[in-house]
This record gives structure tokens, sequence and C-alpha cells, in this order.
């Protein structure tokens, strides 16, 4: 046998494999598109992530300043679509030279944020804690704790923290590498607890990701999807951190990653959505500028 029948070989096996697991992973979750959702929706929540709020030049594709009026045109959305709360999904600050312009950077983004309507949510992001601390971010946006659970019009939301280290610190002041976000055993027995408590399809919301590897995923993703699938609770998980929309199934759960507000110049790149709650815990995500739109029954 040449070596080039060979690579062709191995080649189209592979490619059979990918496909059949494809296919599997999309089953899963076609259940859930047999029925488009339908009525009106029970809830609505607003969802912005990566902000990235600096008062500084753009780097690269970056546009810190921007995030102020791309925040306030989602705040339009959101008004005219009534939602109870709006929840951002990490990294809503992005680095400054002292722990005190930081603050400031975070006090004017907080500021804005605090105007859009409903309850406020705040997922940490590893810029959140790379110049200032845990405890400087969570008492910036008046937050005490950095993981917790919520109710709301028959869901059951969980925010997840992964900004620690593989040993266990919570990341703070340059501490860490970004490549190493964990969610470690005490956060990881809270959440067992949290959704043995409920009986509620439940939505879970984290900066870092779930469902991917190195360097975008959770260290311990699979220890915690072996949890959310175990619970048989939960249908969707939303995440940030990547910057670019991006969806994918496991064993019937939803990962979706929200694409990033601060990438690109101007109102057409910008990125928000509000996410529709229906009656038996259907889902639909209606996006604002480059975000995706899904639909799940
Ligand atoms: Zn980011």
């Amino acid at each position: 046998m040449s070596k080039d029948t060979l690579g062709l070989g191995r080649g189209s096996r592979r490619h059979f494999l990918r496909e059949g697991m494809m296919l599997t992973a999309l089953g899963a979750c076609e259940r859930f598109r047999a029925e488009a959702p339908g009525g009106a929706p029970i809830a609505k929540i607003g969802l912005v992530t990566d902000l990235h709020y600096a008062d500084k030049a753009p780097a690269g594709t970056r546009y810190y300043r921007q995030s102020v009026g791309k925040l306030r045109e989602a705040g339009l959305m959101f008004e005219r679509a009534k939602v109870s709360r709006v929840v951002e999904l990490g990294d809503f600050v992005d680095a400054a030279d002292s722990v005190s312009e930081e603050l400031r950077y975070l006090e004017r983004i907080q500021s804005e944020f605090s105007r859009l309507p409903g309850k406020k949510h705040y997922v940490l992001g590893n810029h959140c804690v790379d110049t200032l601390t845990k405890a400087e971010f969570l008492s910036g946006v008046g937050m005490e704790d950095s993981f917790l659970s919520f109710d709301e019009s028959g869901f059951h939301f969980v925010i997840l923290d992964a900004c620690f280290r593989n040993d266990g610190e919570p990341y703070g002041r340059r501490n860490f590498q970004w490549t190493d976000p964990n969610i470690p055993p005490s956060q990881v027995e809270w959440l067992e607890a949290d959704l043995r408590s409920t009986s509620k399809p439940t939505i879970v919301f984290v900066h870092q990701r779930l469902d991917v590897g190195e360097p975008y995923g959770v260290k311990n993703a699979k220890a915690i999807n072996r949890l959310l699938q175990a619970s048989g609770q939960v249908i969707a998980v939303f995440q940030g951190h990547s910057h670019e929309n991006d969806y994918r199934c496991l064993q019937g759960i939803h990962y979706v990653t929200l694409v990033a507000m601060v990438e690109g110049q101007g109102p057409a790149r910008n990125g928000y959505a509000v996410m529709n709650l229906y009656e038996g815990g259907r889902i639909a995500i209606t996006g604002g500028g480059e975000q995706k739109n899904y639909s799940w029954a």
C-alpha cells in the first residue's frame, strides 16, 4: 500500500467518525428543535458579554470606549422587550495602568449598565479581576457573591465563577494565567447541592467556556458538564470569553457562546441579545448587532 493510499484511508475514516459523532451530538438536541416556540414569552432577560470597557485607544479589533454607546443601543432593545433582568457575562472592564484608574473605568461602565431595565447580574471574567481583586470588583458593582443562583418565572438560573487558578487561588491583581480557569471543589459542591434543590428548567451563565478545551475552556469542564447532565434540569449554558458566536450541543444541553460587544468599530459591530423564555422550558434568543438568533423548543 502506498503512503498516499494509507493517508487517504485514514483521512476518510477520521472524516466518517467525525460525521458520526456530529450526528449523535445533533440528535441529542434535535428533539428540542421539533417544535418552534409559540405564544408569548413568560420571561425576557437581556444578555451582553465582553464589554472590556476602558478609556483607552483601540487595540487590534477591540474598541474599548465604544462599549458605552453600544451598551446604550442594547438598552433600547431591552427597554422595548421589557426585560426583567440583564446579565453581563464577564470581561466588563479592560486593564488600566493603575488600580485607581481601573476603578474609574468600572464606575463609568457600571453607571451605564445600572440604567438598563430590570435587575442586574454579573458573571466574573478574567479581565474583571486582572488589575482589580475580586473583592474590589464585586464591591464596585454592588455584589456580595461571585457565584449564585436565582429563580424567575418558573426557571432556575445559576451564575458560576471560573476565575480560580488550578491550585484553588482566586484570580486577582495579575496573579494568574488567563489559560488556567477552574471551578474549585467548594463551588462544585455548592453547584451539586444547588442543582439537587431545584426541579425547574435551569440555565447556567459562565464566562470561560464549558464546551471546549484549552485555551478557552474551563480546565475541569468535563466534571462540571457531568453534573449539569446528571441533574436532568439544565437546558442551556451561556458563555462569553472567546468573543465569537459559537454553538454546541453536548448530551442534550445547548452551549451558546455570545459575540463580544467590544469587537469591531461602529454600531453595526455590536453584540447583545434578548433571551425569551416560554412555558415548558422553551428558549428563543433574539440577537442584536452580530449576535446570532437561536430557537429551541
Ligand atoms: Zn473578553
